[in-house]
């Protein structure tokens, strides 16, 4: 197995649940827009162009009240890298994600974009900056061209071909008897799990934000998709800071950061090069993971 975590996350559900609540894109973006303004404080801000510099300051967080999920997270991202979150199920990545979304607000500390702290942010705005390529799902009835455009619901069809085209997507649409015009269900049915993670990638690519929250699927997808996947994500994540809750271990490896996750804190951090020399516990779960897997 090269698992590092379970499939299912609250992010996911989060999306499958507005998603599947309604059927249409545009109905979608109201929907969420209108439960994120409710939310917002009253003098909350637009946050306009977004380099994508992330900095978590003295972060803790916890779902139930006399538990702490996550606490003390001090990281810091530069414009453009890559950051692999790794460890146990449970260690707490799916958090991280959920608190730098805005799916659910830090118990103290700040998370700074670009130097703004993002409680100080509408929701709309803070999303309107960030590409979600999930594990499976996140699809909703309707065409692959309606399922794509949900990226940036004015872009032309030829722009929604040119983003599936980048995302290696174009060549198994353009197959199907009805192409674009294929009507997905919710579950995406009739499609393979891989060619839904090709389409959620061009979704990503079509809305050209600044930064990038990927949790790559863990189901086994055949060795040729999988090579289409790896080199679209590769394009996707050019130029944006992405977090990556990481299943593989070639995706760590490229990484400019790994922070290693165990019982809500970071135990280590650094590239994976660095991490292997410090022989602790990223180097064990490496070593384990090389074991399994061969
Ligand atoms: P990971 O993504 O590393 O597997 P998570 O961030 O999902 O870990 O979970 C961290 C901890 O928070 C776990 O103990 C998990 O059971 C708990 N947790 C996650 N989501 C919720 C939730 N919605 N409500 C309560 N506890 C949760």
């Amino acid at each position: 197995s090269r698992q590092f975590t379970r499939p299912l996350n609250d992010l996911a559900n989060q999306f499958n649940t507005l998603l599947s609540a309604v059927a249409g894109a545009e109905r979608v973006f109201e929907i969420l827009d209108e439960s994120q303004e409710e939310m917002d404080e009253t003098d909350a801000a637009e946050l306009s162009a977004v380099k994508g510099k992330v900095v978590f300051q003295d972060v803790s967080f916890s779902y139930e009240k006399d538990e702490k999920t996550v606490s003390g997270l001090n990281f810091s991202v530069k414009e453009g890298e890559t950051v692999a979150l790794v460890g146990p199920t449970g260690a707490g990545k799916t958090t991280i994600v959920n608190l730098l979304s805005r799916f659910y607000e830090s118990d103290s500390g700040q998370i700074l974009i670009d130097g703004h702290d993002i409680k100080k942010v509408k929701r709309s705005s803070l999303r309107s900056h960030m590409g979600f390529v999930l594990q499976d799902s996140f699809l909703f009835e309707g065409t692959i061209l309606e399922n794509i455009r949900y990226g940036r619901l004015n872009a032309t069809d030829e722009e929604v071909v040119n983003a599936a085209k980048l995302a290696n997507a174009h060549s198994f649409v353009q197959k199907l008897p009805k192409g674009y015009k294929t009507i997905l269900n919710q579950e995406g049915s009739g499609i393979s799990q891989g060619q839904k993670q090709l389409l959620s990638i061009a979704r990503a690519i079509l809305a050209d934000p600044s930064l990038l929250i990927l949790d790559e699927a863990t189901s086994s997808i055949d060795t040729i998709t999988e090579m289409k996947i790896q080199e679209a994500l590769q394009r996707l994540m050019q130029g944006r800071t992405s977090f990556v809750i990481a299943h593989r271990l070639n995706t760590i490896q490229q990484a400019d950061q790994i922070l290693v996750l165990h019982d809500g804190g970071i135990l280590e951090k650094g590239t994976h090069d660095e991490l292997l020399k410090n022989k602790k516990f990223y180097h064990s779960l490496y070593h384990s993971q090389l074991k399994q897997d061969a």
